[in-house]
């Protein structure tokens, strides 16, 4: 009760400043006795950022009374709602980085789930590093898994789900991101957690009680689930820091189609459903209060920074009035569509994508009435949306890093197919909002076609390009999926289709020249690898192929130099190593073949099966006895194993072993054809008896 009452206290004194004055300025209008203005550095807070992962604003008790949020509710009621914040674009990856960067996606360039932010973009926990906090995350879904960049400066990144599992229920990061409050609990220093849930991601499954008391929406039902732990974490970290300065800040990474606009999930369009999304700040010198102004989840940057003393002019309190801009590229990136962009400035909207849409979403907040040519909007807003859509479509699509097939699947199985950043408007683009009725075959397909289930993606690509005849991606797709399935017939007529559309695509070359290497033609397949390579000289299946390519057409030298290259880039390159072997022995470079089946050993452990190679090779370097020591690991089951015991039984004599005639005799029990006549000339067992 008492602290209660204190914190009741200290909401009044602070009632007495303005809304949007923090703490700061606040201590030194009232004025501590005995303590000069220069020196009142206030503590710096401990902060708690929570992201709510495909969370529509209107999902929350504060704005519709279909669901119950108590905890979150009581957040906003206590702090500051901001009833137009906005997402930057639809979609988890490029929205959480661009909080934690302050950017647009058009400067950070992380477009689509599955990237890697750049090394050289400043990231929030690391500035507050520099400001002595220590700083935790606890992310929820496998699009935010530490491998795509945004754990760098943090101390603690926690993206452990169980084994093959994409997201952990808010119950369990919850618990985690508890169980760390009070580990840190007493030490020196101001604290930044973020905690990131997942649960409103479909597939929609809440946990009881919340699926019986939603049965008809089990997406609110997951919504008021994920409000029951955000109640748990927020009163855990409260009680921690009642006697210190604390903020806390909750905001959405994007929202959830639900049917508006015909759009099921998010990603593909720019209205409100999958833009607006909830946003709240509460604690230490933050007044109670609402917020109509639009505002972008990229301010969570300058909004943290400014609690932390970093002071900031771009925060959500801040006096700037500019327009709220955004981007949905992913039917652009993906199909060739039109690219789409959003500005936002005092209540009225913009989208762009061919055409232009402008609603006023304080009247019209579902969007279903176009004012295109009855309303001017404010000359800034178009200015805005032309600078913007410039410097992105400008900024090329950053390059698909070579994620493993098992990222590649997980993000497919959470519905996150990568395009290969071809940035090309068709010259037929539809318009995005008028293909909805393809969305779903288009992430079907995309997905039966990462998992490599090619046969059921088969009438899934048939069935989109009836609908969008230049769609190249469709195309393309559904050339491989023949090529696999060998149809070969259908395999060259869609490939020829996709180079009707696209000619100068680099995707499609690759898939052509796997396709050629899969019949072994060699001589078609080789310049296309090489031709890709020319412009992604790191493609490991490509170096593979052409590797592969020189070694049948007897280019050794060529095959030798790829694979030198794909061992330099290569995580564990033991097979490769085994390969450079092989070819240096027929190039009679006995000690090049020698380190190369040693590297090869030691990459792959008790995997390694070129003990045989290795220790002719030792024999003919008169090392006899390491030959011995990799003669002796050739398993019997090895169909040189003849060949094993009979250059054993050499070395044995070489080295006068005292078992040498024994050695000798048991390799001419074991002998097969190709060693039997070698005995007959063998000079070292001339005087044993051996037959
Ligand atoms: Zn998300």
């Amino acid at each position: 009760m008492q602290n209660t009452d204190s914190m009741k206290t200290a909401l009044t004194l602070l009632l007495t400043c303005v809304l949007a004055l923090l703490v700061t300025a606040c201590s030194q209008e009232s004025g501590d006795a005995g303590v000069t203005p220069e020196k009142a550095q206030p503590a710096p807070p401990a902060i708690l950022l929570i992201t709510l992962d495909t969370t529509r604003a209107d999902s929350l008790g504060i704005e519709t009374d279909r669901v119950e949020t108590p905890n979150l509710d009581a957040l906003a009621d206590r702090g500051v709602y901001f009833s137009q914040a906005y997402s930057v674009t639809p979609t988890t990856l490029p929205s959480h980085t661009s909080m934690l960067t302050g950017l647009y996606p058009a400067d950070h360039h992380i477009r689509e789930n599955g990237r890697v932010v750049d090394k050289t973009l400043d990231l929030l926990p690391a500035l507050l590093k520099d400001r002595g906090y220590t700083t935790a995350a606890f992310v929820s879904g496998f699009p935010l898994a530490s491998q795509f960049g945004l754990s760098r400066g943090f101390d603690l990144y926690d993206d452990v789900f169980a084994s093959g599992a994409t997201e952990r229920t808010a119950t369990g990061t919850t618990d985690l991101a508890i169980d760390w409050l009070k580990e840190e609990k007493g030490k020196p220093g101001p604290l930044f957690i973020w905690v990131h849930y997942y649960d409103p991601h479909e597939p929609y499954q809440p946990p009881e009680p919340f699926l019986s008391q939603y049965p008809a929406d089990p997406y609110l039902g997951e919504i008021a689930y994920m409000d029951q732990e955000v109640g748990r974490l927020v009163s855990a970290f409260e009680e921690q820091f009642q006697e210190q300065p604390w903020n806390i800040m909750v905001v959405g990474d994007h929202g959830e189609g639900l049917g508006d606009h015909g759009e099921m999930l998010h990603g593909n369009l720019l209205y409100q459903a999958t833009m607006r999304v909830p946003l709240m700040i509460a604690g230490t010198g933050i007044e109670a209060g609402t917020m109509g102004r639009a505002v972008s989840v990229r301010q969570v940057f300058d909004t943290v920074l400014d609690w932390a003393g970093d002071s900031r002019a771009g925060g959500l309190l801040g006096e700037q009035a500019e327009p709220v801009l955004a981007e949905a590229l992913k039917p652009y990136l993906q199909y060739g569509w039109q690219p789409q962009f959003m500005a936002v400035l005092d209540g009225i909207k913009v989208i762009r994508s061919g055409d232009t849409e402008i609603y006023d979403i304080r009247v019209d907040p579902e969007e279903t009435d176009n004012l295109d040519s009855q309303l001017e909007p404010d000359p800034a807003l178009w200015d805005a949306i032309d600078a913007y859509s410039t410097r992105a479509l400008a900024a090329p699509a950053e390059k698909q890093q070579a994620l493993s097939q098992e990222a590649l699947d997980k993000l497919a199985s959470l519905g996150y197919v990568g395009s290969t950043g071809s940035t090309r408007i068709r010259e037929d683009a539809p318009n995005p909002r008028d293909m909805v009725y393809l969305f779903h075959d288009m992430d079907v397909g995309a997905g039966l076609f990462i998992r490599r289930d090619y046969r059921a993606a088969i009438p899934v690509f048939t069935r989109i390009l009836e609908a969008d005849p230049y769609n190249f991606m469709a195309a393309l797709r559904l050339a491989v999926a023949y090529s696999v399935t060998d149809n070969e017939a259908e395999a060259q007529k869609s490939f020829d289709r996709a180079r009707a559309i696209d000619p100068t695509s680099v995707d499609l070359r690759h898939y052509q020249a796997m396709h050629y290497l899969k019949n072994k033609q060699w001589d078609l397949a080789g310049p296309l690898f090489e031709s890709v390579l020319a412009e992604s000289p790191g493609q490991l299946p490509d170096l593979e192929g052409l590797a592969q390519v020189y070694t049948r057409q007897g280019e050794i030298k060529k095959a030798l130099l790829v694979l030198q290259n794909i061992v330099q880039i290569k995580e564990s390159p033991g097979l490769e190593w085994a390969r450079i072997g092989q070819l240096r022995m027929t190039l009679h470079d006995t000690k090049g073949a020698i380190r190369a089946f040693e590297a090869a050993r030691s990459k792959l452990g008790d995997d390694f099966t070129f003990h045989l190679e290795l220790g002719m090779l030792y024999m003919a370097d008169r090392r006899f006895n390491d030959a011995a020591k990799s003669l002796d690991s050739v398993s019997s089951q090895h169909p040189g194993y003849s060949m094993a015991l009979f250059k054993r039984a050499q070395a044995s004599v070489l080295l006068k072993e005292p078992d040498r005639e024994n050695r000798v005799r048991q390799a001419w029990i074991h002998a097969d054809k190709t060693t039997r006549p070698m005995f007959e000339s063998e000079r070292l067992f001339q005087n044993i008896q051996y037959r």
